[in-house]
C-alpha cells in the first residue's frame, strides 16, 4: 500500500511532505518522490527514485522556498520499481504533474482511444491519467478536464494533481482508495 501527501500553505511544503511520507512508511513501498514549486526561481522541482524516504530526505536539496508540494510512496502495480516509474508523473507537455495511489484497470483502452500518439516515459497506468487531463485541457477548463478524465477511469485512485500554470492550487480526487 502506498501513500500520497499534499500541502499548500504558510509553512515550508517540502518539510511537511517529507515528514508525511516518513509517517506513511509503515504501509510498505518500493519507491518515493516529491514535486514542489520553487517560488523564487519560479520553477517546479521533482526528486524521485527507487528506495527509501531517507534517500529522498538526505540526498536532495530542499533549500528553495516552497509552499506547494505533493509526495508519494509507491507500491508498484504496473511497471518495475525504478526511477522512471516512480511518482510524480507528468503529461507530455509537462503542464500537469500528479501522484496516484491505486490501479487503473482500463488504461490500455484509454490509451487506444485518446492517447495513441503519446510516447510514455514510464510503464505505469498512472501516466495515462495525467496525459488524459492534458489531452482534455486542450479544449476544456482544467477542472472540467479533470472531471472528464475521472469519468473515464475504471479502478481505484486517490490523486493529487498540480497544474504548473496555476502553482497556487492542488486538485484532489478519490474513488475506492482512501484520501483524507
Ligand atoms: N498503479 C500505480 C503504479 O504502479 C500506483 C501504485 C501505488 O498505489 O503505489 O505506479
Amino acid at each position: 500500500m502506498c501513500g500520497i501527501v499534499g500541502y499548500i500553505g504558510k509553512n515550508k511544503a517540502s518539510d511537511i511532505i517529507l515528514s508525511g511520507l516518513a509517517k506513511l512508511e509503515y504501509r510498505g513501498y518500493d519507491s518515493c518522490g516529491i514535486f514542489f514549486y520553487d517560488e523564487l526561481s519560479d520553477k517546479f522541482v521533482t526528486y524521485k527514485d527507487k528506495g527509501r524516504v531517507s534517500h529522498l530526505v538526505n540526498d536532495f536539496d530542499y533549500s528553495a522556498m516552497n509552499h506547494l508540494a505533493i509526495g508519494h510512496t509507491r507500491w508498484a502495480t504496473h511497471g518495475r520499481p525504478n526511477q522512471e516509474n516512480s511518482h510524480p508523473h507528468f503529461s507530455r507537455s509537462h503542464r500537469f504533474g500528479l501522484v496516484h495511489n491505486g490501479v487503473i484497470e482500463n488504461y490500455r483502452e484509454l490509451v487506444a482511444t485518446y492517447l495513441e500518439n503519446v510516447t510514455f516515459a514510464s510503464e505505469t497506468d498512472t501516466e495515462v491519467i495525467v496525459n488524459l487531463i492534458d489531452h482534455f485541457a486542450q479544449e476544456l477548463a482544467v477542472d472540467a478536464a479533470i472531471r472528464k478524465t475521472l469519468s473515464l477511469l475504471e479502478g481505484s485512485y486517490a490523486l493529487l494533481i498540480v497544474d504548473t500554470h496555476d502553482p497556487a492550487r492542488i486538485y484532489a480526487a478519490k474513488s475506492k482508495s482512501p484520501l483524507l
